[in-house]
């Protein structure tokens, strides 16, 4: 199933001493929920590397480029014809932006960690709160994808996993396809 428009996160105000967990999950998150790949604007291997091994051993072709810088990557994201969405408790309300966002072709959507700077705000070309309150990153990404998709990411399939989840009632039942990776 292709999903329209594809979607791109790009993570900002990473810092390596105590946000890893929370990038790590931004990435796999955004993953499960449809997004193509992350990119991050940090020099983080070890949260990329991570993200990469996710995605490998369950399937698809999400990526995670590392070290983005992000201003010459969002001019350029743009010159290409991509739209840009900085998700923040400070823009426009979520049930209202999304209609207009749902018929662009490819989204960049960007989500901070630490206070984001005054030029993400002008660089975007919506500024989208998931409710005008403080909460999360993976929280409002997670809700973005949702309702810019509308639910029809839960019923993706990601090829050529080497683990594969099937749904159970109670318990857990994987099939291991292949050999693991090293
Ligand atoms: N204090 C920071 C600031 O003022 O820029 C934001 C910190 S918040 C923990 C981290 C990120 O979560 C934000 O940059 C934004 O991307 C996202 N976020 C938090 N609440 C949000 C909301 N209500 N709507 C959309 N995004 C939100």
């Amino acid at each position: 199933m292709n999903l329209k428009p594809v979607s791109y996160v790009l993570r900002i105000g990473h810092r390596p001493e105590r946000d890893q967990r929370v990038t790590t999950h931004v990435g796999l998150s955004s993953r499960a929920l449809g997004a193509s790949g992350m990119y991050l604007a940090a020099d983080d291997q070890k949260v990329s590397d991570s993200i990469c091994d996710v995605a490998q051993r369950f399937g698809g072709d999400y990526f995670c480029e590392n070290n983005v810088k992000w201003k010459s990557f969002i001019r350029k994201f743009k010159a290409d014809g991509g739209k840009v969405v900085h998700l923040t408790m400070y823009g426009l309300r979520l049930q209202d932006a999304i209609p207009d966002i749902r018929k662009e072709e490819k989204v960049l959507v960007v989500v901070g960690a630490e206070k984001v700077p005054g030029e993400m705000y002008e660089l975007a070309d919506y500024n989208v709160a998931v409710a005008n309150q403080p909460h999360s990153e993976i929280s409002a990404l997670a809700l973005f994808l949702d309702h810019l998709y509308e639910g029809r990411e839960l019923e993706l399939s990601f090829d050529n996993p080497d683990i594969e989840v099937i749904p159970t009632k109670v318990g857990k039942t994987t099939i291991k396809h292949g050999q693991p990776h090293e």
